[in-house]
């Protein structure tokens, strides 16, 4: 049993020491102490169904036994720069990561999260084709450094003093946006924004292909196509935002982008790779060998449907969307005007936690589900987060 700082030390010590910028979820924040696989474990030792892990770092799972071997083995022998000298791991991990990208996207450059990856992502941009330029998506979530704060797109996650040349598209997102799931429709406002706001060049173009912060919505089809097109004569560079997309998560296929039929110039990945810690190669190979991908796609298509039965059930969900282990579930007070529901989504987010089941929120008004759990998610999970989501929402 866990002995111990409890949740009230924790908070007071965060009060004084910790920036009031962090944030955290539920009215009685969770003092989370173990984890395993799918589960985590609270300092009563209270059991949880993790169904949003996958936001943070964990793709197989909470504590993955040849993972945490893997890094205790490394730490036992060498932690050192891997500029100065030479050490086989960080080439066969760039081996094994190029082998999972299609096209020329053969080289690896390693960072220490997201934001980093991405911050570097444009500056490649930039300093390839000499253009400041770079066009990103509203309601996009790119990282918080001074340039990928620019490329973020959500008024709660910026700064008004860090813009940094970023020209914002319209979203292509197939439930509220204007155009529907008519792709090449919205791509045509990427093609206004060079010929009105650049000198018809730029340097690139970031994109999730589903944007996770924003709430789980994937891209209109034939959207990335279309843009690619018109970044290429741009002469532009395409960077996917793979954060939360890729590593078989989404299940049909092992990046995001994938799904739309494109081949970026760059693409950028963080917390997915090394199971919350910075870096860690086990990870790749127990996606493989315990088929992980193939569980996404299986139980995350079992779940939306699910989902998609609770929402012929329940008026208040509005849409149901994603693909694989990447879902987002959006409610609405009004399925006709699309009135976000965000009161209602905290509110039945605290009665989950209530009963055992941990969801993520995001999306731009805050009421959207975004269910990511570790890949090792069972259909018997999938059952058990449908019937405590069905019993809080009957009780709305
Ligand atoms: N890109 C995307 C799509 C993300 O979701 C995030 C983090 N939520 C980032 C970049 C930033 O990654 P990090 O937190 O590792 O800096």
């Amino acid at each position: 049993p866990y002995d111990g700082p409890r949740t009230d030390e924790i908070l007071r010590k965060r009060r004084e020491f910790l920036s009031p910028s962090m944030l955290y979820f539920y009215r009685k924040p969770l003092n989370i102490v173990d984890g395993k696989m799918q589960y985590l474990f609270d300092e009563d030792g209270r059991r949880y169904l993790d169904a949003f892990g996958g936001i943070a770092t964990v793709s197989c799972g909470h504590c993955h036994p040849e993972v945490v071997e893997a890094v205790v083995k490394q730490s036992n022998r060498i932690q050192h720069s891997t500029v100065l000298y030479l050490n086989h791991a960080i080439a066969d991990f760039a081996e094994a990561l190029a082998s999972k990208l299609p096209g020329d996207l053969k080289v690896v450059f390693f960072t220490n999260s997201g934001t980093e990856a991405n911050e570097l992502a444009m500056m490649m941009a930039r300093l390839y084709t000499g253009c400041h330029d770079i066009i990103s998506i509203r309601n996009a979530y790119h990282g918080n450094a001074s340039g990928t704060m620019g490329a973020t797109a959500q008024s709660i996650w910026k700064f008004n003093t860090i813009q940094n040349g970023v020209h914002h598209a319209l979203n292509p997102d197939q439930y509220r946006g204007i155009f529907g799931s008519d792709g090449p429709m919205y791509a045509k406002d990427v093609q206004d924004l060079i010929d009105f706001g650049t000198c018809g060049r730029v340097g690139g173009f970031i994109y999730e292909a589903i944007q996770g912060v924003g709430g789980i919505l994937e891209l209109a089809p034939g959207y990335l196509p279309a843009v690619h097109g018109i970044i290429k004569k741009a002469g532009g560079i395409c960077i996917a935002d793979e954060v939360q997309s890729g590593f078989a998560r989404t299940g049909s296929h092992f990046w995001g982008f994938e799904a739309h039929g494109v081949v970026p110039d760059i693409v950028t990945m963080a917390k997915g790779i090394g199971n919350g810690i910075p870096l860690g190669h086990a990870v790749l190979k127990v996606i493989e060998k315990e088929k992980l991908q193939e569980n996404a796609f299986v139980v995350g298509s079992y779940l939306i449907e699910r989902l998609k039965s609770l929402q012929a059930k329940h008026e208040v969900i509005g849409d149901v969307r994603g693909r694989g282990l990447m879902i987002g579930v959006e409610l609405v007070t009004d399925r006709q005007l699309k009135t976000p529901a965000k009161d209602e989504t905290f509110h039945i987010m605290d009665q989950m936690k209530e009963m055992g089941v941990l969801v993520g929120k995001g999306g731009f008004y805050g009421n959207v589900f975004r269910i990511t759990p570790p890949l090792c998610f069972t259909k018997e999970d999938a059952d058990y987060l449908i019937d405590v989501m069905d019993i809080a929402m009957s009780k709305l």
